[in-house]
């Protein structure tokens, strides 16, 4: 097919998530056909090579073209392309992953639920939460505290725990049984003259402040991300964990640590848990899980769960709770042999240390410009925050156009790097795979694009 009918088609057929419709349809935004990738780099059909520092949105762990991956699927396919997962029924693939990502889990974890993305296994999260509160007789305990700017998917449940405002506004969300607290964002906190630590403190008991508002009968879980992620790539500040989980084990408040950036390495860490030593009820994982080489997620329960739970089946039969591609075999064979890699090529370390590498590197490139506010990061994930004012602490209005303009930049340049949906946020999550010549060149191309649009 010509470059031009596959543009007249697309902008004819194709409604591409999270895009300008209109424009789309109209030809007044880009297009590109993606068509192979190697490594850190994808390419199109023009022949044009990019180095993703977004790792598609932050799942192509192992980089790309991992031919390892595409033969366990192909075997897999040819083998048997699907079975379902129902009253037992399992593959060698679906079996064996379940037993890999429990090795991987916190100590105190104790099966893994599957699904298909991170927004579908948020939403399974929820119904096992609810259900196991009317199994243990507190059916008004059922409420889920989320912070704004997290980041939890796009379904009814899981864009109503979103706590970013286009996934809400138009859609009558969130839900009612949703309620959001202060983002942990010490950069854009309020009171400037604050520390760290007082700043996590203030978390802690805004927080409390809302359980105790509501009723912690009413409350049954706080669902976050160890790291803010879409919500713009921010690191807790110091102090934060080990305030926030007192509170939570305070009034009886279930832990979901969605994982779905962090899980299988991203900070360096296998979890972002162990990381940030969270005792998490629940953890959810998805994209990492793959690589995205196939969709796949998975909500993993603790024993004190499954034991809620064994109970809720033991009175009243199986759960009422399927899907059918739950543990597809295809892409649990993705998932394997992509945890063998991770392992074989020590991707967890090098995503703490070349992580560590690009941050110094984009600081150490960009961060003497005046509108680069911040320059912050955990692990393979980075961001640069730029400010109309660094001295006042002032922001571009609108928020936006700005990042927009220098992630087009870097883009000419052959780097992609994502505008993050609430500010002027350039975020960074590389596959774990980069080398620390390419972190090189990531942090170049930044401050050339910054100094190409903002002078
Ligand atoms: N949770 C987190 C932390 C995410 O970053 C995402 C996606 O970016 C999701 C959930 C939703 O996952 P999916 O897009 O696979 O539904």
């Amino acid at each position: 097919l010509r470059n031009d009918q596959l543009d007249a088609w697309d902008r004819e057929s194709f409604l591409h998530p999270s895009t300008h419709w209109g424009q789309h349809a109209r030809g007044e935004s880009p297009n590109a056909i993606i068509t192979g990738g190697s490594g850190s780099f994808i390419e199109d059909r023009d022949g044009k090579r990019l180095l993703d520092a977004f790792a598609g949105l932050y799942c192509v762990n192992v980089g790309y073209g991992r031919t390892q991956i595409a033969e366990a699927i192909a075997k897999q396919a040819h083998e048997l392309a699907y079975y379902h997962s129902y009253v037992g029924h399992g593959t060698e693939a679906s079996v064996t992953l379940a037993h890999m990502v429990l090795e991987r889990a916190p100590e105190h974890m104790s099966k893994v639920y599957f699904g298909l993305g991170g927004s579908d296994a948020n939403e399974t999260n929820v119904k096992l939460l609810w259900y196991c509160n009317n199994i243990l007789g507190r059916p008004k305990k059922k409420r889920i505290i989320s912070r704004w700017r997290g980041y939890h998917g796009s379904g009814l449940v899981s864009g109503s725990l979103t706590g970013l405002d286009p996934f809400h506004r138009a859609f009558d969300l969130p839900l009612s049984q949703v309620l959001h607290t202060t983002a942990p964002y010490y950069f854009r906190r309020e009171k400037p003259e604050q520390s760290e630590a007082q700043f996590s403190a203030q978390c802690a008991a805004d927080l409390e402040a809302l359980i105790e508002r509501e009723g912690a009968d009413t409350i049954a879980a706080f669902i976050a991300e160890p790291v803010l992620g879409t919500g713009g790539i921010v690191p807790p500040p110091k102090g934060y964990w080990e305030a926030i989980q007192p509170v939570l084990e305070k009034h009886d408040i279930w832990l979901i640590a969605d994982e779905v950036v962090t899980g299988f390495g991203r900070l360096g860490t296998m979890f972002g848990s162990e990381h940030y030593g969270l005792k998490p009820d629940i953890i959810t994982i998805a994209k990492g899980l793959t690589s995205a080489y196939a969709p796949l997620s998975g909500s993993i329960v603790s024993d004190k769960v499954f034991a809620v739970l064994e109970q809720g089946t033991d009175t009243m039969g199986p759960i009422g709770h399927g899907w059918t591609y739950s543990a597809h075999p295809i892409g649990a064979a993705a998932g394997v042999a992509n945890l063998k890699l991770i392992d074989e090529l020590g991707l967890v370390e090098n995503a703490g240390t070349v992580g560590a590498h690009l941050r110094a590197a984009l600081a150490e490139a960009a961060g003497g410009h005046p509108q680069v506010g911040d320059v912050r990061g955990e692990g393979m994930l980075a961001a640069v925050e730029l400010v109309a004012d660094r001295d006042a602490r002032r922001f571009f209005d609108p928020a936006g156009a700005t990042a927009g303009k220098v992630v087009a930049a870097m883009r000419e340049r052959g780097v992609i790097a994502r505008a993050m949906p609430q500010g002027d946020i350039i975020g960074f999550a590389p596959p774990l795979s980069l080398s620390r010549e390419e972190a090189e060149t990531v942090a170049g191309v930044t401050a050339e694009a910054l100094k190409a649009v903002l002078g």
